[in-house]
């Protein structure tokens, strides 16, 4: 028996504080949108509280992200918000971060803070208890809040001060094992991001503060991305979801990360219009999100604080490292962004957060409520999640709100269809309408 009802809900019971009007501190449409969609409210600039129906899609793209992971052979632990600054310290990053971090003094005097990232820590927890090259590779990951005390922080989750991050960290050998793990991240991440509906574009990366030598962002074009993007017109049609990806094959690997660079991709701070290689009409020049960053860094932490091992032959070496970060909650107003239209959000099914929105457009009336109901039950002991609109009011408003809220499919029960035998089925993204019998659509919608 299924004891979570927490996949089927009624509307007349569910916290869904949806708005008619737009914010007017949203600048963006992923913003207002989140809004209106009740999914978010702000706590204070920049950190938000998420409220049931974002929390269901954060949740979502959470799972998705987790799964990828686990698949590449990446391995989930959790590593605590607060840290000390002192391996900060001995890493060089305490001053560099500047006033992005946020300082903490505890009440002896001692001084945290609040992670902006975890490459200390992680490296840490590894050099105390990890001494030989038999116990690698490893890549240990964690989904877990993130602070960043941003100067400007704007549209919403997408550029936060508080904000979820996935954070995976890998340890090897020599640098062509790390090159293997990185190969292994970059593959994840383009199936991760094909997960939830998105085309994600992996470009050349600044190696920046965290240092290294080899790194990749992954945008998705938007109009009110922060980047300003150029690349070649064949990532627009790539798709790694056609090949089936043996995560031990590193030569299998290689050869698909090689097809997935071998074009033009740069973001403004590296593309240089005099050493562009693509013509003219192939160039795409957008803007873009960034969702994540991969970087391979060698032994710049393992160095400075003491994660060596030893090796086969008996000689002492720092590890390699590289550390892959996907901005979790960033990706749910990316998603937003790419997939909405006048009258609200349409979600991709992998991050919707229920399938079927049931509207009955006649609430009390007996045939109407009763079908509404049997379909409800139906569903919930089946495992379909779906939202039922069952508030007494108008048909305009429950129509409004279900296309504010964009789950994939709509299932619309009135009295004159009802007597012929029929409900509607609605697609949110195409908006083609059906008309089938409450069986075909239920069994449509099973799954
Ligand atoms: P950005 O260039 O957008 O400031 P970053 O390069 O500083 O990001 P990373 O350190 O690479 O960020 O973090 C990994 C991921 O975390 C990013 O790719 C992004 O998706 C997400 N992220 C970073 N900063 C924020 C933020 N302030 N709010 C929400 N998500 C963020
Ligand atoms: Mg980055």
């Amino acid at each position: 028996m299924n004891r979570d009802n927490s996949n089927a809900v009624r509307r007349s019971q569910y916290f869904l504080p949806t708005l008619k009007e737009t914010p007017a501190e949203a600048q963006i449409v992923s913003h207002r949108l989140m809004l209106r969609a009740g999914m978010v409210r702000q706590a204070s600039a920049g950190i938000y509280s998420w409220l049931p129906l974002g929390f269901r899609v954060l949740k979502k793209i959470e799972q998705i992200v987790r799964e990828e992971q686990n698949l590449a052979g990446a391995q989930e632990f959790l590593m605590p918000t607060i840290q000390s600054a002192d391996l900060w310290k001995q890493s060089g990053r305490y001053d560099d971060y500047g006033k992005e971090m946020l300082r903490i003094t505890d009440r002896h005097a001692r001084e945290m803070l609040y992670g902006p990232t975890n490459e200390e820590l992680i490296t840490e927890i590894f050099a105390n208890d990890v001494r030989s090259y038999r116990d690698l590779p490893k890549n240990l990951y964690h989904i877990q809040w993130k602070f960043r005390d941003e100067v400007r922080p704007r549209f919403g989750v997408m550029r936060g001060r508080e904000f979820y991050m996935k954070d995976a960290y890998s340890f090897d050998l020599d640098a062509s094992a790390g090159r293997v793990a990185y190969n292994k991240m970059f593959i994840a991440y383009l199936r991760t991001f094909a997960r939830m509906g998105l085309q994600a574009i992996p470009m050349r990366a600044d190696t920046g503060p965290i240092g290294g030598d080899q790194s990749h962002e992954f945008l998705i074009l938007a109009d009110t991305g922060e980047s300003e993007v150029f690349c070649h017109r064949a990532y627009l049609d790539m798709d790694v979801m056609t090949a089936d990806v043996d995560f031990a094959d590193d030569q299998g690997l290689a050869a698909m990360v090689d097809r997935w660079t071998e074009h033009y991709a740069m973001t403004d701070e590296m593309h240089d219009p005099a050493k562009c290689p693509v013509a003219k009409d192939d160039l795409v020049e957008a803007r873009g999100i960034e969702v994540g960053h991969i970087f391979f860094f060698g032994t710049k932490y393992s160095e400075a604080l003491g994660a060596r091992v030893v090796g086969p032959q008996g000689e002492d070496t720092a590890v390699q490292m590289g550390s892959y970060g996907i901005g979790v909650s960033r990706l749910t107003g990316a998603i937003i962004e790419a997939s909405h239209d006048e009258n609200g959000i349409i979600w991709p099914a992998g991050v919707a957060p229920f399938q079927v929105g049931l509207i009955n457009l006649r609430q009390g009336d007996e045939a109407c409520d009763a079908a509404c109901n049997g379909m409800f039950d139906t569903m919930r002991a089946a495992g379909t999640e779906v939202l039922y609109d069952d508030r007494d009011g108008r048909a305009g408003v429950k129509f409004a709100d279900m296309e504010l809220i964009g789950l994939p499919w709509q299932l619309i029960v009135g009295p004159r269809g009802l007597k012929n035998g029929v409900v509607e089925l609605k697609n949110r993204a195409s908006g083609e309408r059906e008309e089938v019998s409450a069986e075909a659509a239920l069994s449509r919608l099973a799954g």
